[in-house]
């Protein structure tokens, strides 16, 4: 089977081509600069080729992309009906939708009805799902939704303490995002311990960061909100705040509401605390080289993270499982360390041989640590693929 899954940006719009059985990547790419001018990256393999190719619109962009996967030299595919569904990432599907969907007229009226809690995601969403219809009308389309793994939170999770009415009339309330990560590792954890019955903590911890406390494969709690600003500080973003922070700068400084947020999203976290960069590399390197605010961030990051373990072993009543993924929580085998450093007291105890382990799925605690911490590689692109099959082939 081809599922073709496509991740549409404003300006830009990833695409792979992959098998949902054995999670082979035939092709997969990137075209940036829509509305702009337009450049086509492909991939095959190890062999890359960059295309300037006009863009005016997300349109052109999907064409692009199916040019390329049938051309005589560059394409895996003869045909475009070779394709047999495509799975759209969608970032807010709001109350609506607690799992994928197949997509029709009552899909898209629902995640437009979506745009005002994911203004800045779901319109672009929208438009590689529009564009996709527009030239492949017979393929069938599913949206997986960034969501949709955190809607079995129950109230005491996702109500906020605010008055009702923001809830009834305008699903003000905690939503989660990086679902479709959390789903993905929370299937393999399940799957590598052999049972399913076991209380999981999931780090996602990457550019975007957000932890999951699960149970029985459902997810009970989860730290980013609303919006994906909440939670733990982040590469850019603050983390949670206190919101009287917000109204103090608007009023000192004469910011709006959105300047301001647009400085707690895109000018905060790390970057913010380090002074040198959003990027988890070069603040290594910088504290190791004795830059001292760089140390500050990466502390405050493991500090935050490992509150929120904290916290959600409370909430499952105990942890069986702790899981580690995404750019730093696969790679930065110190961070790792860093947030695991104090909790044996909860039974987590990290091998330091196994911890320098990467690329692979890895259990790194000890053999007599009570909680078993594991490295899981995520793919978001394989879990939408996957949600699409089965949703294409339930459907036939
Ligand atoms: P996102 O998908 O949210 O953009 P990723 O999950 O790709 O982010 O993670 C990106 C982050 O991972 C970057 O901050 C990068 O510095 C960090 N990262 C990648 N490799 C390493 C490494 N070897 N050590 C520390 N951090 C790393």
């Amino acid at each position: 089977m081809n599922i073709l899954i496509i991740n549409a940006g404003s300006s830009s719009l990833k695409y792979q081509l992959m098998d949902p059985n054995s999670g082979e990547v035939f092709a997969k790419g990137l075209c940036e600069r829509i509305y702009i001018d337009g450049r086509l990256t492909h991939k095959v393999g190890d062999k890359k080729v960059v295309k300037e190719v006009p863009m005016p619109t997300h349109a052109e962009a999907i064409t692009a992309v199916l040019d390329i996967l049938v051309d005589a030299e560059h394409g895996v595919i003869k045909s475009t009906d070779e394709i047999d569904a495509v799975g759209h990432r969608v970032v807010h599907g709001g109350d609506k939708f607690a799992d994928s969907c197949i997509i029709d007229e009552a899909c898209i009226k629902a995640i437009e009805d979506c745009i005002p809690l994911g203004p800045l995601h779901n319109p672009a969403n929208l438009m590689g799902i529009r564009a996709c219809q527009a030239v492949m009308p017979k393929t069938p389309q599913v949206a997986v939704f960034d969501t949709a793994f955190h809607m079995t939170m129950d109230p005491v999770a996702y109500r906020y303490a605010i008055p009702k009415e923001y809830y009834e009339n305008d699903s003000i309330r905690r939503y989660g995002f990086h679902g479709t990560s959390h789903k993905y590792v929370t299937r393999r954890a399940m799957a590598l311990m052999g049972r399913e019955d076991i209380k999981i903590i999931n780090c996602h911890l990457g550019n975007g960061s957000s932890l999951s406390a699960v149970s029985e494969g459902k997810c009970r709690d989860t730290s980013m909100g609303l919006s994906p600003l909440a939670g733990v500080c982040m590469g850019t973003r603050s983390g949670d705040i206190d919101a009287c922070v917000v109204q103090f700068i608007m009023n000192k400084y004469g910011m709006t509401a959105d300047e301001c947020l647009n400085m707690l999203n895109k000018k905060s976290g790390v970057l913010a605390l380090s002074g040198v960069s959003s990027d988890f590399r070069d603040i290594e390197e910088a504290a190791k080289a004795g830059n001292t605010d760089c140390a500050l961030a990466l502390d405050k990051f493991a500090f935050d993270v490992r509150k929120y373990i904290g916290s959600y072993a409370t909430v499952l009543g105990g942890c069986d499982c702790l899981v580690f993924t995404a750019g730093v929580g696969e790679n930065s085998a110190s961070m790792r360390e860093n947030i695991c450093r104090g909790l044996e007291f909860m039974g987590i105890k990290i091998d330091p041989v196994k911890n320098n382990i990467r690329g692979e799925e890895v259990c790194i605690s000890t053999d007599d640590s009570k909680v078993k911490v594991w490295i899981i590689p995520t793919n978001e692109e394989l879990m939408i693929a996957q949600d699409t099959a089965e949703l294409v082939m339930a459907a036939k």
